[in-house]
C-alpha cells in the first residue's frame, strides 16, 4: 500500500506530481491496517478496550498525572522546569501515533481535536533551526547532541512515525512539517562529511525510512543507512558509562553474529537494516540480519517470544541463559519481535518469521496488557512469587505507550500480497480486498483450529493465494469448496500452502489445524527448564496461577501418563480457553500466559516440573 493513496484526493495530487513514491524490492508487501477489517471474538475485544481505556490513560496521563505535555508547554515558553525523564516527549509522540491508527478505523473529533490541541504544542516548542527536545529545551541547549544516550533521535524518530502517521489519516501537514524541520536540523549537524553520531537508542533509522517511502526523497533513505553504517567504528560517546555492546556498537552492522545488549533498540537496528535492504538489496544487511535471527531464535527467546532477559541492562544474557522468574522480557522487546519478523517475512516470503510473529504477539506482548486496557506490565516474567503486578504507567512509559499504537494497527500483519498473491499471515476474522479479490475469514482462533477464507470477486480473477500452516501444527486439513487440497508439510512453499486458481464469487478455502495440547521441553542447554515443561495449545503459552490451583501449585507435577482436557470458559478473563492437566496429584488448572495477573493476586508459573 502507498501512503498518499489514502490522502485526501487534493493532496495526492499534489505529491504524486512532485515526485513518484518509491518502491521496495520486497518478496511481500503487507497489506496495511486500514484496509483491513476485524471482525474477531478474540481481537474486536482487544481494539475496544484500547479505544475505551488505553487512549483515555495515556491522555490523563500525560496531562494530568506526569509533566509530559507541561514540558512542551514550558520549552515554548523557555522557562519553567523539565519533568520526568529526559526521553518523555517520546511517549507522547507515540500517543499520537496510537490516536492517528485508531482514527483511522473509529473517526472521532474530540480525539482529533486533542491531538490537534498538542501538535500546536509541539509546534510550538520547536526552536527556530527545526531542534525540538523538551528536555534540552529546559535544562541548557549548549548541551545538546554531547551525549548519543540522550535519545535526541529516538525522540525525533518518533515524532516522525506520529507525524507520517497523522498526516496518512488526517491530509494534516502540521506535524509532518515539524518533524520534517528536525529531521532537516539533524542533517544539516550531522553526515558525511559533517559530525559522526550514533543513535545511542536505535528507531530514527526506520523512521527515515518511511519518510522516504511518503516523500520520495532519497536523501532519507541515505541518511539512515549512513546512520546504521555509522555503528562500530568507534563513534559513540556515551554519558551513562555503559559498554558499547548496550548499544550495538562493537562491530560494524554487517559484521554482527550474536545478538547482544538492549533488547529493544536491538529490534529497532534490525528493523532499520530491514527497511533500508528493502529499497538498497543490502546482501550484508541482510545476511547479518539471518544470523541474528537464527541466534535469537535458537538460543536467546523464551518460549512465549519474549527476549531480554537481563532487568538491569534491559538486554541479552549469554546463549541459553533464560531464567523465568527473573526473566525481564519487556514488552517493548516483544512489540520489537513482531516488527522485525514482519519484515523479514516481508523480505523473504519465508512464513517461519510470522510464526515468531505470532508466538511473540499472542504471548509476550498481549500479556502486557490488562484485561480492561488501564494497566500495564514493563517487565514479563515466566514466574513469580505473586508480588508483580502490571501498574497504571510507569516513570519510563515506553510500553504504555508502545501498546497504544500497536494493538490498532494490529491488522498490519494479517495480510500481505505480491504479484497476483495474496498471503494469508495470521487468522483473525475479517476482511481484506485486494485487486478486486475479497478474503473474508471466519475463525474462533486462537481457541480454535477451524478457520474459513470465503473468495469473492466482482469477476473470476486468476491468482495464488497463499495461506500459511502454522509451524506449531503438526496435523492440519485443507479443503476448497468441500474438496480435499491437503498436501504433505514438504509441498508447502516456504511455509505456505499455496493455491492458484481462476477464483470466483462463492468459492471457500476451509482449514483445520488441529490444537491438542502439548506438554513442549526447553533446549537441554537451558539450565532453567531442566526437569519441566510448559503447556502451549495453538500459539498460545500457558501458565499456572496459584489462585487457580490453591492445594497443587507448589507440588505441581507433570507425567508422562498426563492427560489433557480444555474448554472455552466464557466467564473467566473474558473468556479463555482454559486447560487442566489430569495429573496423580490432582488436577492442574492452566489459563493463557497473557491472561494472568488479571485477579488476585497469586503466584504464576509457565514451566512446570515433570516427572522423567
Ligand atoms: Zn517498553
Amino acid at each position: 500500500m502507498k501512503h498518499w493513496k489514502s490522502l485526501p484526493l487534493v493532496l495526492a495530487v499534489s505529491l504524486a506530481a512532485c515526485q513518484t513514491a518509491p518502491v521496495a524490492d520486497k518478496a511481500v508487501t503487507p497489506v496495511a491496517f486500514f484496509e483491513v477489517s476485524i471482525d474477531d471474538a478474540f481481537w474486536n475485544p482487544q481494539l475496544e478496550k484500547v479505544k475505551k481505556a488505553t487512549i483515555p490513560v495515556c491522555i490523563d496521563q500525560i496531562e494530568n498525572q506526569t509533566g509530559r505535555i507541561r514540558n512542551f508547554e514550558n520549552a515554548a515558553k523557555g522557562e519553567g522546569k523539565h519533568s520526568g525523564i529526559f526521553f518523555d516527549d517520546s511517549d507522547v509522540y507515540k500517543a499520537v501515533e496510537g490516536f492517528a491508527y485508531s482514527l483511522k478505523t473509529n473517526p472521532d473529533p474530540e480525539l482529533e481535536a486533542k491531538c490537534d490541541e498538542w501538535i500546536d504544542k509541539f509546534a510550538a516548542a520547536q526552536q527556530p533551526d527545526g531542534y525540538i527536545n523538551t528536555f534540552y529545551t529546559l535544562t541548557g541547549l549548549e548541551n545538546r547532541w554531547t551525549d548519543m544516550d540522550k535519545h535526541e533521535m529516538y525522540c525525533a524518530g518518533h515524532l516522525l512515525e506520529a507525524a507520517i502517521a497523522y498526516y496518512d489519516v488526517t491530509g494534516k501537514s502540521k506535524l509532518l512539517d515539524v518533524a520534517k524541520g528536525m529531521v532537516a536540523h539533524i542533517m544539516d549537524t550531522f553526515g558525511p562529511g559533517k559530525k559522526d553520531w550514533v543513535p545511542g537508542h536505535e528507531e530514527i533509522e526506520f523512521a527515515l525510512v518511511k519518510l522516504y517511502g511518503l516523500t520520495g526523497e532519497k536523501k532519507y533513505l541515505d541518511f539512515a543507512q549512513w546512520l546504521v553504517d555509522e555503528r562500530g567504528h568507534g563513534f559513540g560517546v556515551y554519558g551513562n558509562g555503559w559498554n558499547p555492546i548496550h548499544y550495538q556498537d562493537v562491530v560494524p552492522v554487517r559484521d554482527l553474529t550474536e545478538i547482544q545488549g538492549h533488547a529493544v533498540r536491538a529490534m529497532y537496528l534490525f528493523c532499520g537494516m530491514a527497511d533500508i535492504a528493502a529499497y538498497t538489496g543490502d546482501e550484508g544487511y541482510m545476511a547479518a540480519l539471518d544470523r541474528l535471527w537464527d541466534n535469537i531464535v535458537e538460543c536467546k527467546m523464551y518460549v512465549t517470544g519474549g527476549i531480554g532477559h537481563l532487568g538491569h541492562s534491559e538486554g541479552f544474557s549469554a546463549d541459553f541463559d533464560l531464567p523465568n522468574k527473573e526473566a525481564y522480557c519487556e514488552t517493548c522487546a516483544s512489540i520489537g519481535m513482531v516488527l522485525w519478523n514482519w519484515r523479514m517475512n516481508g523480505m523473504t516470503g519465508d512464513a517461519k518469521y510470522i510464526d515468531i510473529l505470532e508466538r511473540s504477539l499472542y504471548n509476550g506482548v498481549l500479556s502486557g496488557i490488562s484485561l480492561n486496557g488501564d494497566r500495564f506490565f514493563y517487565v514479563n516474567p515466566l514466574e513469580s512469587d505473586g508480588n508483580h503486578h502490571r501498574q497504571a504507567w510507569y516513570g519510563c512509559a515506553c510500553c504504555p505507550s508502545n501498546l497504544c499504537r500497536f494493538i490498532p494497527s494490529v491488522g498490519n500483519y494479517v495480510y500481505g500480497t505480491a504479484d497476483n498473491t495474496i498471503f494469508v499471515n495470521l487468522f483473525i476474522g475479517g476482511s481484506t480486498t485486494v485487486d478486486g479479490l475479497t478474503l473474508t475469514q471466519k475463525t474462533c482462533y486462537p481457541w480454535d483450529g477451524k478457520v474459513e477464507i470465503a473468495v469473492s470477486s466482482s469477476k473470476a480473477r486468476n491468482r495464488a493465494v497463499k495461506v500459511r500452516i502454522p509451524g506449531w501444527c503438526a496435523g492440519w486439513t485443507a479443503s476448497l469448496n468441500g474438496e480435499d487440497i491437503t498436501c504433505p508439510a514438504e509441498s508447502l512453499d516456504k511455509g505456505y500452502l499455496c493455491i492458484e486458481r481462476k477464483w470466483k464469487d462463492g468459492d471457500v478455502i476451509t482449514l483445520n489445524f488441529d490444537m491438542p495440547v502439548t506438554a513442549v521441553a526447553a533446549d537441554p542447554r537451558v539450565k532453567a527448564d531442566e526437569g519441566k515443561r510448559a503447556i502451549m495449545r495453538g500459539p498460545l503459552v500457558y501458565c499456572m496461577e496459584g489462585i487457580d490451583n490453591e492445594d497443587v501449585y507448589t507440588d505441581a507435577l507433570l507425567e508422562p501418563s498426563t492427560t489433557f482436557e480444555t474448554v472455552f470458559n466464557a466467564g473467566l478473563l473474558g473468556g479463555v480457553q482454559t486447560i487442566t492437566a489430569r495429573t496423580a496429584a490432582g488436577d492442574l488448572n492452566l489459563i493463557p500466559y497473557f491472561s494472568w495477573d488479571n485477579r488476585e493476586a497469586s503466584p504464576m508459573k509457565v514451566w512446570i516440573d515433570h516427572a522423567e
